[in-house]
Order: structure tokens, then C-alpha cells, then sequence
């Protein structure tokens, strides 16, 4: 897996590849969507690996984002390019990848059931008119996002999001110590330790995300 890039390195890495990638007649609008996007990690880890897989092996740009659905931080966004075919990417905070042509919709059972859809008929129906598909907003402090995994309020966080609180301690789920004690371990790095304690929040009941958990939110009675 990648290490973890801010937005900046990340805006870089993809200014670096749009210089081989983009025709020339298409520089200006694939630059001014990668500035109305270059705060949003969901819309630059897009980019990243639109840039660096080119769809079609070409030159091509990407000239808007729309967006099909989100959950749980997953988003299935639509992408559109100057060379005129749409693509679906599935993105979260961590990665992008692309699941085919718009106009081949959602093949994968799983992706279609984490989503929502009935079947890809349902998918093919809203894709049909692409320019009718609502435009991906960039993350604003208002977006009632997590800001860290992107889950929205209600839902529960990507585990290990560092927003998530323990629901043993109150206190940040990746910083206090509840997750060796419960699982009386020392370190954790196995991904059935991971499981195991999803399985143990599961129990005690995760605690879904709310705008005040988010670092730098206003308290009313701040000490
Ligand atoms: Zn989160
Ligand atoms: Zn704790």
C-alpha cells in the first residue's frame, strides 16, 4: 500500500503525470477541475489513478465528476473525460479503482449489494443520461463528512479512522490502549486481531460518527 500522502504531495504526483497525459487543447479545464478538487482525498486518489492507468492507454483528461452514491466512505463516482467516454471508479480515503465504462454499469454482486442496487439494470437506468447524474462536491468542513475516512454522519468509520471513539474509554479508538486489553495483545498486526476486534465493537456497539468528533469542531463549553 501507498504511505500516506497529504494533499499537497498528492496534487503534485498528479500534476507531474497530467504533463504527459493531457492533450493540449484540454489542459485548461483538466487543470481548473484538479484545483476546484485539490482538497478533497477522494477526488485526488481518483485522478492519481486515472492519470497514472490511462482508461484507454491515450491521452485523455478528465473533465467532471459526478456522483453515483456513498457509503461508509465508499464512493462510486462517475468520471468524464475529453475523449467523451464516462468510466465508474469506486474510491475511498485510501485508493481509487476503476470498475469499467459507464455504459457497462456494475458487473460485481458484492459491489452491488453494498450499494444498494437491485441489479445492474437499476445502475444502467440512472447511467443512461450521464449530464442528469448530480456533480461530486469537493469536502468542506460543512460536507457532514468525517473528515478523515469520509464516512457521513451516522454511519460508522473505515476502521482505524482516527476519528472513531472507543466505546470502552471515550477516548480515540486508535490512540488508547482498549484494543490490546480487550484482545490481550501487545501489538496488532495480524488481520485476524483486526477482525477479532471488529467482531468485539461489534458487540459493545461501535459509536457511528457525528460532526462534534471531528477534530477542531466548536464546543460550547470548552475548558
Ligand atoms: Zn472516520
Ligand atoms: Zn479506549
Amino acid at each position: 500500500m501507498d504511505t500516506p500522502k497529504t494533499l499537497t504531495e498528492r496534487k503534485k504526483d498528479i500534476q507531474f503525470l497530467m504533463k504527459y497525459a493531457v492533450p493540449k487543447d484540454e489542459v485548461e479545464t483538466a487543470d481548473a477541475l484538479l484545483e476546484k478538487y485539490d482538497a478533497d482525498i477522494i477526488a485526488l486518489n481518483l485522478l492519481h489513478s486515472f492519470y497514472i492507468h490511462l482508461p484507454e492507454g491515450t491521452d485523455d483528461s478528465v473533465n467532471g465528476l459526478r456522483l453515483l452514491k456513498r457509503r461508509q466512505g465508499v464512493f462510486l463516482l462517475c468520471v468524464s473525460t475529453g475523449s467523451g467516454i464516462n468510466y465508474l471508479y469506486v474510491v475511498n480515503n485510501e485508493a481509487a479503482h476503476i470498475l469499467g465504462t459507464l455504459a457497462e454499469g456494475i458487473i460485481d454482486r458484492e459491489l452491488l449489494d453494498f450499494f444498494g442496487y437491485a441489479d445492474n439494470r437499476e445502475v444502467l437506468a440512472l447511467t443512461k443520461e450521464p449530464e442528469k447524474l448530480q456533480e461530486y462536491k469537493p469536502y468542506t468542513a460543512d460536507s457532514n463528512l468525517c473528515p478523515s475516512c469520509h464516512a457521513a454522519v451516522g454511519e460508522f468509520h473505515t476502521l482505524g479512522c482516527p476519528v472513531e471513539i472507543c466505546p470502552w474509554c471515550s477516548g480515540q479508538l486508535t490512540y488508547c490502549n482498549c484494543r490490546f486489553t480487550r484482545l490481550d495483545i501487545e501489538s496488532m498486526d495480524k488481520l485476524a486481531q483486526i477482525e477479532k476486534l471488529r467482531e468485539l465493537l461489534e458487540e459493545v456497539g461501535r459509536i457511528a460518527f457525528k460532526k462534534e468528533h471531528a477534530p477542531g469542531y466548536p464546543t460550547m463549553d470548552e475548558e
